[in-house]
């Protein structure tokens, strides 16, 4: 038979645009010998890091392979033998058949994944995927499980930071060694390293010692991490097994741009250190909840391979959410939810592809938002199909079944199966074995009486939704099961419908039901209702259509009002401004909606005037950026001066001073050029070398030469701000600098990603 079904064509399955011909396709290795132990002797003075290395193994008759970059070696040797092939990355050599005891002695560079930060004497490891491989003789590959001990020699007063049970601190006179254990066994690149001068705040909850390293002279922030208790607490309740290990520390550090979940000790960017003001509309709980979430999954259960990455990273993110419902509640859970789901979408439009793919250049590519967004919006359907009961009883049996073990979806599936008593083949291979998602259209017809119709694209997938329908007089919730792409459901009147109104279903919804209807719909007690209303009120520019979303502005949940500012922004009428300019929003949340709305009113006066009047008595950093780029991309040049005065102005992450040079960028200018460029390499701030880097794009042909050295900067994210920026330019010029990240070795795998996907983009739009 020739006959492909239409859902199984290959852009169904795959995905489209994500597989590039520089991709192959990855498995899990095969290894001769189980790895029960490593102990490692380090040394770290100033750049360098002197290493010893004892490794004991299980092995069948073979040949080992170990990784370790730019190592010099100094002695090795396997059993007494010292043959061993390396090639700058990999150790090869041979193993006998029983326990096998291998010595290796090495120094290395402090480069790739662990980084030096000199002015703020700080060494750390900095993350997924190769983090081990610069520092230690391990493996790359997330396979294997170990045990591991560090003996960690440091100068005074630094202090080193691991993973398990600190044993002992010996004292050597101007140097200090550390002896951390860690002995439940983990993947490689779950050993962590933090060099610096820390503050040590500890307390304990439920028997588990909670550990804080501030940087010195940052101790007042502490409070900024204390969600920490409630969401150990919450996640040992919600998943039945109890925090796993003895210890868990969070140490934060000038060298990290997000979160690693190292085991036992989490590496958590400075970034989460704001004031009382940011606090208003910053806050550093997700990160913390995503982080403490990963020690369930990821470091007690582990996937087995990158391509299985979302069972860390998919399922972290719906922690982190399921954390923010305990927390904060129903509303702000499924908003959260919703914004993840707008998050992803705007994946979809560069690429789709399955939540599991083996199709990869360098692993870091699958840390997306397919991986994480996408994944956390697949347990929630996963979780509201089988009820939050069964769900919660399938997540303790995974846990228990597989602790210590490493895993693939395969193993999920089946512990979810064997508690629901249900075959979850079809939803693994709809969800997170093909690409793409479900898209649902609800409209109204009329045969006399009103006749909802749901209709979904190509392909359609089987779907049970609620719909809650409301007539003047009642209001009832349906269950409706979709098994063909069209379904109609005659009534004998309505007001209006909401399709799924608590989110449950994993679907894009269009609500094209009419104006009348969706004004209705406003008045619906369910946010998710409220927001597909406003959503479907942005087509229409009449008085009712403004004056409802007017009202919702008014909403008593932000999320709410930030959307109808959204949509009045798409509206771009005059009445729509209007009606923008009435409100005085309270919630700075609610607020930002307003200012990010005004920046649709492109050389409107009125427009600016609004933002300008906004920005005087704004007090809130993040509203205030908001307005500051607002008024770039409005674009009257009138307004430059008043903006670029705000970049005397201190804020969180200098969010002000970021959106001054935007807005700057925006209205062009040799004089705003020089200044942006200035910024690029000696801002205040890493945040403002970043920004201005990023934005030096929008300066073509010009920018490509000071770029071309920003894309060696030591700083991370000025290099990935500047592999952004070159593709901006659009000039030819641009293309072999981009070649030459892809091609650099010790470059993080996500920029080389990154520039190698962008090539892409830049071709094309050369091509126009
Ligand atoms: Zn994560």
């Amino acid at each position: 038979m020739s006959y492909v079904p239409a859902r199984e064509m290959e852009q169904v399955r795959i995905g489209k645009g994500y597989v590039l011909k520089e991709h192959e396709k990855h498995y899990p290795e095969n290894y001769p010998c189980t790895i029960n132990s490593a102990t490692y002797f380090l040394k770290v003075d100033g750049n360098k890091l002197e290493g010893k290395a004892n490794l004991s193994m299980e092995c069948r008759k073979g040949q080992m392979i170990l990784n370790g970059r730019h190592f010099t070696v100094k002695e090795f040797s396997v059993n007494g033998r010292a043959t061993y092939y390396y090639d700058g990355n990999t150790f090869r050599f041979d193993v006998d058949s029983g326990p096998n005891s291998l010595t290796m002695s090495y120094s290395a560079s402090l480069m790739g994944s662990v980084q030096r930060l000199e002015e703020m004497s700080e060494v750390s490891t900095t993350g997924e995927t190769e983090n081990p491989i610069y520092w230690i003789p391990s493996l790359a590959e997330p396979t294997m499980k170990t045990k591991t001990e560090l003996y960690v020699q440091v100068k005074k007063p630094l202090m080193a930071v691991s993973n398990g049970e600190l044993r002992e601190v010996r004292d050597l006179g101007d140097w200090v060694e550390y002896h951390w254990v860690m002995d439940f066994p983990h993947s490689f690149y779950l050993t962590s390293l933090a060099v610096g001068e820390f503050s040590t705040f500890k307390e304990q909850v439920d028997g588990v010692v909670l550990e804080y390293y501030l940087p010195k002279g940052f101790e007042d922030y502490l409070w900024n991490l204390e969600s920490t208790r409630r969401a150990m607490k919450f996640f040992s309740s919600y998943t039945g097994v109890a925090y796993p290990f003895k210890r868990y520390a969070q140490v934060v550090l000038f060298g990290m741009n997000g979160g690693m979940e190292y085991i036992t000790s989490t590496h958590l960017t400075w970034r989460v250190l704001h004031d009382r003001r940011a606090d208003a509309e910053y806050s550093a709980d997700s990160l913390i909840a995503h982080e403490l979430a990963h020690q369930w999954f990821g470091d007690l259960v582990t996937t087995k391979d990158w391509p299985n990455i979302w069972l860390n990273e998919g399922f972290a993110t719906y922690f982190q959410a399921l954390f923010t419902e305990a927390d904060k509640g129903r509303e702000e859970f499924l908003y959260d939810m919703y914004t993840k789901l707008k998050t992803y979408l705007e994946e979809t439009e560069e690429y789709t592809r399955p939540i599991v793919s083996r199709y990869y250049k360098w692993p870091d590519e699958l840390f997306d938002r397919h991986t994480y967004q996408k994944g956390a919006l697949v347990l929630h359907a996963l979780r509201n199909a089988l009820g939050d009961e069964i769900f919660r009883e399938g997540i303790r049996t995974y846990l228990e079944q597989h602790a210590g073990k490493s895993v693939d979806t395969e193993d999920f599936r089946k512990s979810m199966e064997r508690v629901s008593g249900q075959d979850l083949s079809q939803f693994f291979d709809l969800y997170v074995y093909s690409a793409g998602h479900p898209e649902l259209t609800v409209s109204i017809q009329y045969n006399e009486t009103p006749v909802v119709v749901l209709e979904q694209g190509e392909p359609s997938y089987p779907l049970e939704l609620e719909l809650k329908i409301v007539s003047n007089s009642t209001a009832e919730i349906r269950k409706v099961k979709m098994t063909s792409a069209r379904v109609e459901i005659p009534l004998p009147s309505l007001r209006y419908v909401c399709v799924d109104p608590e989110f449950k279903v994993f679907a894009v919804v269009n609500d094209n039901q009419p104006e009348e209807m969706l004004v209705s719909e406003t008045e619906d007690p369910s946010i998710m209702c409220r927001i597909r209303s406003a959503k479907g009120l942005s087509k229409y520019t009449d008085e009712k259509a403004i004056k409802a979303l007017g009202r919702l502005l008014d909403d008593s949940f932000w999320g709410v009002a930030y959307e109808a500012a959204v949509s009045l922004g798409k509206i771009k009428t005059q009445e729509a401004l209007n009606e923008l300019s009435s409100h005085r929003l309270s919630n700075p949340k609610a607020r930002r909606g307003i200012a990010k709305a005004l920046s649709e009113f492109k050389y409107d006066e009125r427009a600016a005037e609004l933002a300008i009047s906004m920005l005087r008595t704004e007090e809130n950093y993040y509203v205030k950026a908001e307005l500051i780029r607002s008024l770039g991309k409005i674009g009257i040049q009138k307004y430059q001066e008043e903006v670029k005065r705000y970049y005397a102005e201190d804020s969180h992450l200098d969010v002000v001073r970021s959106a001054v040079l935007e807005a700057l960028a925006q209205f062009g200018s040799q004089e705003n050029y020089d200044f942006i460029l200035e910024k690029a390499f000696k801002g205040e701030s890493f945040p403002v070398r970043e920004s201005a880097t990023r934005w030096l794009g929008k300066f073509g042909d010009r920018a490509v030469d000071p770029l071309s050295v920003l894309v060696r900067d030591r700083l991370p994210r000025v290099r990935s701000s500047a592999v952004e920026a070159l593709v901006e330019t659009s000039s030819l010029k641009a293309l072999p600098i981009l070649q030459s990240v892809i091609r650099n070795e010790d470059e993080d795998g996500r920029i080389r990603a990154l520039a190698l996907r962008k090539t892409y983009s830049l071709g094309k739009i050369q091509a126009k």
